[in-house]
C-alpha cells in the first residue's frame, strides 16, 4: 500500500467552512465537531490536519505535511517554499490598501505613512518592489480599527466584498497588491502526490461551475447549435426516431445557463432541459 498522504485543512474562518465542504463533496472524510484536530480517511488512505490557516504553508513547505488547502495571501505571507499546484476556485479576495476617504490617492502618498496589516511579509515585499518607504503595524486581525484608533494611518488588508472596509470609513486606492484565492499547494517532494485528490477536487469544482444541457436540434441546425454548446470537448451528438431532429447533450458554465437556452431557442432548437451534475470526473 502507498503512503499515507497527510493534508493539512483550514480549522476556522472563512476558508474553513468551503475547504471542509469541498472535501466532503469530492467523497472524503471530513471532521464533524470543530474540535477534532485529526480525521484519518482509511478507505482514502489521507489523514487530515486541522490547522490554523495561517499555519498551513510552514506545514506543508517544510514536508511536515504532504498537501495543504490555504489561501495565496497566507501562502504569499509565510514565506514557505510551499508550491501551488491548483486553484480551489474559492476564497477570492484582493489584497489592498485602503485609508480614510479622500486623504490617499496614489501608491506613493503611502511614503512615510504607517501601514497596519496582518500580512507583513507580503506588505513588506510590495513596498519594497515598489520603492515605498513606509512603517509596517503588525496587527493580528480587524485591522480597519486601527486608522480610527490611531495606532496606523492606512491599512492594507484582504478585500471581498469592501463592506468591512466601507463601514469602517475606509477607502481602497492604489493597485491591486494580490489577487487571491483558495489553492492546493504542495512541496518539491509531495506534487505527484497530489493527483487522486486533485482529480476528485476538480470533479467537484467542474460538478460546481457547470449544468448539463438536453435538447433536440433540426438536423439542418446542428452545426450552429454546436457552436452555442461546444462542450468541454465535444458536444454529444445521438439521432432520434425523426430524421429531422437530433438529439445534443453539452456540458455548459452554470453562470451561462439562461443565454445559452434563449440563443439555442431562437435558432430554433426544442425541448431544452438543464440538469445539475450530481459528480464528476473529467
Ligand atoms: P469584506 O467582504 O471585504 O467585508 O471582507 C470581510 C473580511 O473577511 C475581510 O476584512 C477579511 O479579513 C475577511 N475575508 C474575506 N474574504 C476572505 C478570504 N477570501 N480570505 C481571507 N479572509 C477573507
Amino acid at each position: 500500500m502507498s503512503k499515507m498522504l497527510k493534508v493539512a485543512v483550514p480549522n476556522k474562518g472563512i476558508l474553513s467552512e468551503f475547504a471542509v465542504q469541498m472535501l466532503d463533496e469530492a467523497g472524503y472524510a471530513v471532521r464533524k465537531d470543530s474540535k477534532t484536530l485529526r480525521v484519518l480517511d482509511s478507505a482514502n488512505n489521507i489523514e487530515f490536519f486541522y490547522l490554523r490557516p495561517r499555519d498551513i504553508a510552514t506545514y506543508v513547505g517544510t514536508g511536515a505535511l504532504d498537501l495543504g488547502l490555504t489561501g495565496l495571501d497566507l501562502l504569499a505571507d509565510s514565506g514557505s517554499n510551499a508550491v501551488k499546484v491548483a486553484d480551489l476556485n474559492f476564497g477570492n479576495s484582493t489584497f489592498r490598501l485602503a485609508g480614510e476617504a479622500g486623504k490617499f490617492k496614489q501608491l506613493s502618498d503611502v511614503n512615510g505613512k504607517r501601514v497596519a496589516t496582518s500580512y507583513p511579509e507580503l506588505l513588506k515585499n510590495f513596498l519594497d518592489k515598489e520603492g515605498i518607504s513606509a512603517t509596517i503595524v503588525k496587527l493580528d486581525g480587524a485591522v480597519e480599527t486601527a486608522v480610527s484608533l490611531g495606532v496606523a494611518d492606512l491599512v492594507a488588508d484582504v478585500v471581498s466584498s469592501g463592506n468591512t472596509l466601507r463601514q469602517a470609513g475606509l477607502e481602497i486606492f492604489g493597485p491591486v497588491i494580490l489577487e487571491s484565492s483558495a489553492y492546493l499547494i504542495a512541496n518539491a517532494s509531495s506534487i505527484d502526490s497530489a493527483s487522486s485528490l486533485l482529480r476528485r477536487i476538480n470533479g467537484v469544482i467542474v460538478a460546481r461551475e457547470y449544468v448539463i444541457f438536453d435538447y433536440d436540434c433540426p438536423t439542418t441546425l446542428i452545426e450552429e447549435a454546436s457552436k452555442v454548446t461546444p462542450g468541454i470537448e465535444s458536444p454529444t451528438i445521438s439521432p432520434t426516431k425523426d430524421s429531422e431532429w437530433l438529439a445534443v447533450r453539452a456540458l455548459v458554465k452554470r453562470s451561462e445557463t439562461n443565454e445559452k437556452m434563449d440563443a439555442l431557442y431562437e435558432l430554433g432548437a426544442r425541448a431544452i432541459l438543464v440538469s445539475a451534475i450530481h459528480a464528476a470526473r473529467i
